[in-house]
């Protein structure tokens, strides 16, 4: 069955008819001439090929239009699975199992190594494949291929983790082929906020639309841009000037987004405004032992100091929306991450600022809002980016 997959990955009427049936989730062959503008007799040629692979099955009859009534075809879920695996250094490892059908079937998050190095994580990674395959009692030959997200940049083409910032064990390391010599499955790496960009068109909020920007702010801000249905390579929102005369960052460059906006940048600001007196009704510790969670736990028991530096940096965040609006023209805009999570009014704020300065012409059609798949965004992502190759998205 894989052999016929990567036979028939680069026949593109084969992948429009799974994507055609992946999308409608039951067809006839009529309705699959009509959406695809192919013969009756080429469809019929491309179903007898996928149904003895076993990719699709029969599913029972549809409407008669006056004759016999039509077979029905629908995905094979069991046919083949795809893995996407969460690697954020320093969280937890979350692993996810889809079925041929893109549904998530069996869940796993697994402590990260002591050592954050890329040997130990290709331990874990193996160790938490094999309790997926158990638990499900799948056989490993049936798995297509694993996703896998690792903080960026990266190169896609090679797979190889270029330089993430603040993680030296991680310089140069040729991932894919690592984890393809110890797996024997074939691997896609993509950085982490791409694959969320990803998760959201296939699965969650952007499943409409074609030119979407992603952006993720937790402790850092992430971007994952999608123009034209595709994932442009490695876009950096968070580094994009906000405030020229402002101080340096690790990118290199000066007063960034990501230094206006992120959870480190409301984490330092809420040390220097207690520093100053400013009371705050959350208990916060030490000023060095002030942490993110701390501050996302200041957000939910709605400390108005806390809730007043947000709101600041939703500000600013907006400064960075209306850059993005006059940059790419986009759909929509999904903002994901913990800030917006914890405190969705972030989106309100920063999209309103935005509205009030970005081209209007480009408003028409746009969206701002939240993400909607969450913690979940980048594991359904990275199955997508293995699934992409399948039903040629
Ligand atoms: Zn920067």
């Amino acid at each position: 069955m894989k052999e016929y997959v990567e036979q028939n990955l680069k026949n593109v009427n084969t992948t429009k008819v799974l994507d055609f049936i992946r999308k409608k989730s039951k067809v006839t062959k009529a309705e699959l001439a009509e959406e695809t503008n192919l013969t009756f007799a080429a469809i019929s040629n491309i179903i007898n090929g996928l149904m003895k692979a076993g990719m699709i099955k029969e599913c029972g009859e549809g409407a008669s239009s006056g004759g016999r009534k039509p077979l029905l075809y629908e995905l094979n879920s069991e046919a083949l699975y795809v893995v996407g695996i969460d690697v954020s250094i320093d969280e937890q490892i979350r692993f996810g199992l889809f079925t041929f059908d893109t549904v998530l079937v069996y869940e796993l998050c697994m402590d990260p190594p002591a050592v954050k190095g890329p040997d130990e994580y290709i331990k874990i990674i193996k160790n938490g494949l094999k309790t997926l395959v158990d638990h499900e009692k799948i056989d490993y030959q049936k798995i297509l291929g694993i996703g896998v997200s690792i903080p960026g940049p990266i190169n896609t083409t090679t797979g190889e983790v270029v330089s993430p910032p603040n993680l030296p064990l991680w310089r140069n390391v040729p991932l894919k082929r690592m984890l393809e010599k110890e797996l024997h499955i074939p691997i896609k790496i993509e950085k982490d906020a791409n694959l969320s960009a990803l998760g959201e068109k296939w699965f969650g909020a952007g499943k409409e639309v074609n030119n979407l920007v992603y952006l993720f702010v937790g402790e850092g801000i992430g971007s994952g841009v999608i123009l034209n249905g595709t994932l442009i390579g490695n876009s950096e929102i968070g580094h994009c000037t906000i405030d020229s005369a402002g101080p340096r960052c690790n990118c290199g460059n000066y007063g960034c987004l990501e230094l206006k906006a992120s959870g480190l940048a409301i984490v330092k600001k809420v040390k220097e405004g207690l520093q100053l007196g400013y009371p705050s009704n959350y208990p916060y510790p030490k000023s060095e032992q002030i942490s993110f969670s701390n501050v996302l736990k200041a957000i939910e028991s709605n400390d108005p100091f806390t809730l007043k530096i947000v709101e600041e940096a939703a500000n600013y965040l907006g400064i960075g929306l209306t850059n993005v609006i006059n940059n790419f023209n986009p759909d929509l805009i999904i903002i994901g991450g913990k800030l917006p999570e914890k405190y969705e009014r972030m989106i309100e704020l920063s999209a309103g600022i935005a509205r009030n300065r970005a081209f209007e012409v480009f408003q028409k059609k746009l969206s701002i809002i939240p993400g909607k798949l969450k913690e979940r965004s980048i594991i359904m992502g990275a199955a997508a980016l293995v699934l992409e190759d399948v039903f040629g998205e």
